[in-house]
């Protein structure tokens, strides 16, 4: 039975996460944080996720949640993600990380930790988004240079980072397939005379309102024709179930970082 400790265990994703370990086949939920203040600490999780009581209690301590478990899921706040890591570096334990909206150096700080642990960081768990990512590769190896790329992505009025860690991940694969830095070539910001496209650009637009979950929309734009690759998540369950595929997938890796492409095995 692989034990998995829950961060973020009253947010969006961790009530999710909770709920879709208790259905899983060979996973327990063994522990579950939340913010120091939060008012739902000391509650049951299994209740406050909705899933029924599971006798384990939401602390504010990660360590004491660690102590009976094998793997930490973590869909919180970057700042918060990256404190996580050093004590699941420290006590050994492996680790699934979620949370988006990582600054490159922040993201340096995971894989400097994935050298001592085992690590899955996706900014989308999804299995569509993931297979997105796969077919975004091909596309934009085939189109090339003859066809100008643009990546609208929409999300709820909560969301707290743009544009998405999702669309950013579909603009390095395109910037990688067309031997471009991402970096150098991303374009978020359009007004007034701001000259002609570039031939390199990649375009970056994000929409926020209401409940949208998460869409994103890839548009190879060329002479005369137009290739659109869209994704549209209707739930949150896709990137809790594949972040509990991921806390499985995990037990007895080797350190190092993966990503759901390893786990889903499209590499
Ligand atoms: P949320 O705000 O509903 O949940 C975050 C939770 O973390 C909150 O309950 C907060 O109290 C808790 N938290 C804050 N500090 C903490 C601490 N020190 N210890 C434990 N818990 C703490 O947000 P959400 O919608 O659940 O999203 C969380 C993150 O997951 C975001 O970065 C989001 O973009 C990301 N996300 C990733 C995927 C993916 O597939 N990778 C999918 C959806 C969301």
């Amino acid at each position: 039975m692989i034990k998995v400790a829950v961060t973020g265990a009253a947010g969006r994703m961790g009530g999710r996460i909770i709920t879709l370990v208790t259905e899983a086949e060979g996973l327990q939920v063994a522990g579950a944080v939340e913010a120091p203040g939060n008012p739902k600490l000391g509650e049951d999780a299994g209740l406050v996720a909705g899933c029924g009581q599971l006798g384990v209690a939401i602390t504010d301590s990660l360590e004491q949640a660690l102590s009976g478990a094998d793997v930490l899921i973590d869909f919180t706040w970057p700042e918060v993600t990256l404190a996580n890591l050093g004590v699941c570096k420290k006590l050994g334990k492996t680790m699934v990380v979620g949370t988006t909206g990582l600054t490159p150096e922040q993201r340096a700080v995971v894989e400097d930790a994935a050298g001592t642990i085992p690590v899955v960081f996706a900014p989308n768990m999804s299995v569509g988004v993931n297979l997105c990512f796969k077919l975004l590769k091909d596309m934009a190896a085939t189109l090339g240079e003859a066809f100008d790329v643009e990546i609208v992505e929409l999300h709820h009025n909560k969301k707290k980072d743009s544009p998405s860690g999702t669309a950013v991940r579909m603009g390095e694969i395109v910037a990688d397939a067309l031997d471009r830095d991402y970096n150098k070539v991303a374009n978020y910001h359009r007004e007034g005379m701001c000259g002609e496209r570039t031939k390199e650009e990649i375009g970056m637009q994000t929409v926020r309102g209401g409940d949208i979950i998460g869409e994103h929309t890839v548009y190879f734009v060329g002479m005369g024709e137009r290739i659109e690759l869209t994704h549209r998540a209707m739930s949150r369950d896709m990137f809790a179930r594949g972040a509990v595929r991921a806390a499985g997938w995990l037990a007895g890796k080797e350190p190092g970082l993966y990503d759901m492409q390893d786990v889903l095995g499209l590499k």
